[in-house]
């Protein structure tokens, strides 16, 4: 039979065949190692897209859950169109691109809708 080891201390198991840890410290750890590297590694992107909703809610101010604005405006804040949470097409097939809460979607060549759900 093959030694089954803890997957962190190395330890030998004991019990049941699917462990893969020999204790819940070593099960802890192992998700906390996980955990700070996907923190680590996303980062860089979800400061560009906080940033890009930061944008948006003040372009479009707290009240309004619709507005055509000019893409320079957007432009110069440094929005970054490539980052988004999501996207999906309406009904005439217009493709929108999510962030978060909010959507935006080329309205014409110099300007963008934005929308945000309720
Ligand atoms: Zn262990």
């Amino acid at each position: 039979m093959k030694n089954r080891i803890c997957k962190i201390c190395k330890s030998q198991l004991q019990g049941r065949l699917d462990k893969i840890f020999c204790s819940v410290k070593c099960k802890n750890s192992y998700h906390r190692k996980l955990r700070k590297s996907t923190a680590k590694a996303v980062l860089c992107t979800d400061k560009i897209l906080h940033r890009n909703r930061s944008i948006l809610l003040e372009v479009m101010g707290p009240r309004s859950t619709q507005k055509i604005v000019d893409r320079i405006i957007l432009d110069q804040k440094k929005f970054n169109y490539n980052y988004e949470t999501g996207r999906f097409k309406n009904d005439l097939s217009r493709i929108y691109h999510r962030v978060y809460d909010f959507s935006w979607t080329d309205f014409s060549e110099q300007e963008v809708l934005i929308i945000r759900k309720r």
